[in-house]
């Protein structure tokens, strides 16, 4: 296929291509880089990258790709077992890694590679000998809802989710995207590293993400921030304290959430402090992205925007029905198709097919409502956010943005669990803002009915001192503690 990088493998310059933390490279160094990686791999199928945030990291997948051989992103952070299910169910021929990684005992079987930035090879012409639905990335889902699967990404699905971006986002050579993510997931890695290197800009990675570093960097010449909503959510908590930081953000060409749904009153306090509104966009593993808030569109609080260019999108009743009114009210599951698809799921030919439609719309797990203006309004996910209470179907998502905007509430988190008379009832978990001082069950419900309707307020409140959250920030609705009656409020 052409490549994926032609600001790589057509002539590339002196222009920076990636700074993580004190070490950067230019396109050229960055391509005679790649070269000498993709000379060690090129005879190899499947290859893992050991993948701290570093410059290294970077490198090997890009080298990789290059060279035509598909990557498997390892999550430094997994645990022994995780990694081991990984290595065992995609089966990488080598591993690479910096060269100061220490590697866990469950790789000390594979054969390793250390990365040298340093090293000069030949830039390839053209990348390898892969085809459009060759894979280019093997990446497993975040492990949400269930263990994570490994989703099959042709190089298809990467340049064309990449282009729709760009067209959405009018992402050009010119940008330079401030990045704080994961280099394991698609958000981390193929939206910020691969995409600014497709678009022949440039990426500062902080390394570890502080409203600091984004605040520098920002009024330094970078253009774009990408971020999860537990980063927003942050920038939101320094904003009052930090007038630089304000400024900062007020003057970014672009501010972009996503991985999970940005809390409305994150969304709003940011707007108010800054004037800027962060567009959300929707994406997943397997589908690459789906829709997005345009630059030039309109960035309301709890919107992920229209489908993306390419992108075949429809709201499906419970009975398969797809919906065909845009009337911000019917709810329905996301099918999605396209070339941004994944092709399959490895090893999982159960998990695939029930994946998709007879008619080949990829079950995205997800519920929403679309606007009058196309606009999807995500309502949360069918297996762990939808509630059957009192006959009604309840969003978990509304009832938690509901209650975040209560003062007394740091972090919320809602399910439903099994009532004799309701069916379901609403739990709320709450992470109280004072310890010392937690609003009481009646308050909370008295907030919530006043908010939204009283068939919404949750019946029992529990404590936490935290969420459970992996490392994207998302909330392991799984790993809640089971009910503990002495702790309801
Ligand atoms: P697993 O599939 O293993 O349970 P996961 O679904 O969290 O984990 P990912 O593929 O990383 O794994 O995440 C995709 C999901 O993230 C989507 O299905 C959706 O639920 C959620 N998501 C992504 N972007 C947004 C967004 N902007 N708003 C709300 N939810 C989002
Ligand atoms: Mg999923």
């Amino acid at each position: 296929m052409s490549s994926l990088f032609p600001a790589l493998t057509d002539a590339p310059g002196p222009r920076p291509a990636l700074r993580f933390g004190d070490r950067a490279l230019t396109y050229a160094e960055l391509a005679a880089a790649a070269g000498a990686v993709g000379a060690r791999v090129r005879d190899q199928e499947r290859v893992a990258v050991w993948a701290t945030p570093a410059l290294e990291t970077a490198v090997a997948v890009v080298g990789a790709l290059l060279a035509g051989v598909s990557v498997v992103p390892l999550n430094p952070r997994s645990g022994g077992t995780e990694l081991g299910h990984i290595l065992a169910d995609s089966a990488p021929s080598l591993v690479l890694a910096a060269p100061g990684d220490e590697l866990p005992g469950v790789l000390a079987g594979s054969r390793r590679v250390d990365v040298d930035v340093r090293e000069r090879g030949p830039v390839p012409a053209e990348d390898g000998r892969a085809g459009d639905e060759d894979p280019a990335l093997i990446v497993y889902t975040s492990g949400t809802t269930g263990p994570p699967k490994g989703a099959v990404i042709p190089r298809r699905a990467v340049a064309h989710t990449l282009d729709a971006l760009a067209d959405a986002w009018a992402w050009t050579a010119g940008d330079v995207l401030v990045h704080g993510l994961p280099l394991f997931h698609v958000h981390g890695l193929v939206l910020g590293t691969l995409g600014p290197l497709r678009r022949g800009g440039s990426v500062r990675h902080l390394g570890r993400f502080t409203t600091e570093g984004v605040a520098r960097e920002l009024s330094d010449g970078a253009t774009m921030l990408f971020g999860v909503p537990t980063m927003y959510h942050r920038i939101a908590e320094a904003l009052p304290d930090s007038p630089e930081l304000a400024g900062a953000l007020a003057g970014a060409r672009l501010l972009v959430s996503g991985s999970a749904a940005l809390p409305v009153h994150d969304h709003e306090r940011i707007a108010a402090a800054t004037g800027r509104r962060v567009i959300e966009r929707y994406g997943m593993t397997e589908t690459l992205m789906n829709t997005s808030v345009r630059a030039d569109g309109e960035a309301r609080a709890g919107t992920v925007g229209p489908p993306l260019p390419g992108v075949g999108l429809r709201l499906v009743e419970e009975d398969g029905t797809p919906l065909t009114a845009y009337d911000g009210e019917s709810v329905g599951e996301i099918q999605v198709r396209g070339p941004n698809l994944f092709t399959r799921y490895l090893n999982r030919p159960d998990a695939t097919a029930a994946a998709f439609t007879g008619d080949g719309w990829f079950r995205t797990g997800d519920m929403a409502v679309r606007d009058p203006d196309g606009s999807v309004r995500i309502v949360g996910r069918k297996a762990t956010d939808l509630i059957k209470s009192g006959g009604y179907k309840i969003g978990a998502g509304e009832i938690e943005n509901a209650l975040l905007e209560h003062p007394g509430v740091r972090e919320a988190a809602v399910t439903g669990e099994p009532d004799a008379d309701l069916g379901e009832r609403i739990v709320a978990w709450i992470v109280p803002a004072d310890p010392a001082a937690p609003p009481g069950t009646e308050e909370l419900a008295g907030h919530v009915a006043g908010r939204l309707a009283p068939h919404k307020r949750p019946r029992v409140v529990r404590l936490l001192d935290a969420l459970p959250r992996n490392e994207m920030g998302k909330i392991m609705k799984r790993a809640l503690p089971q009910g503990d009656p002495a702790a309801e409020g």
